[in-house]
């Protein structure tokens, strides 16, 4: 396995739980109103140290979307997803935009999130803030 590269994120930070690379800044985020399968997902404008996994059209409680999967590139683990494109002329603001599950990183001040078992989303995404 080569050496990986990660950005170091300065300021108040969302990092990997498992290798703690840096994601995304919280003042970049645009909505903690989101779901997944874990419970709480928060929409970033941007992010950082993540490869993206295969295009694929999956449908969300805010109709069908172009999604692909974001991993962390310090340890490959699935964070969230990014979205490529919405059909819906009203969810067109998320595209570009990516979902990091709350559920899969550590906060600004290094808490973890209480995965709830009353969350009980019937898909992931959602979002209507
Ligand atoms: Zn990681």
């Amino acid at each position: 396995m080569g050496r990986v590269f990660l950005i170091y994120l300065e300021g108040n930070l969302y990092s990997c739980k498992h290798c703690e690379a840096h994601l995304g800044l919280a003042k970049d985020i645009i909505s903690k109103s989101f779901h997944c399968r874990h419970g709480k997902a928060y929409l970033f404008d941007k992010v950082v140290n993540v490869s993206v996994g295969e295009k694929e059209d999956r449908l969300m409680m805010t109709g069908m979307h172009t999604v692909v999967d974001i991993f962390c590139v310090g340890c490959g683990s699935l964070v969230g997803w990014k979205y490529e494109a919405a059909q819906d002329k009203n969810q067109k603001y998320k595209e570009g935009k990516f979902i990091l599950e709350r559920f899969k990183v550590l906060g600004p001040d290094g808490s973890e999130y209480v995965f709830s078992e009353d969350v009980h989303m019937a898909g992931s995404d959602a979002g209507d803030v």
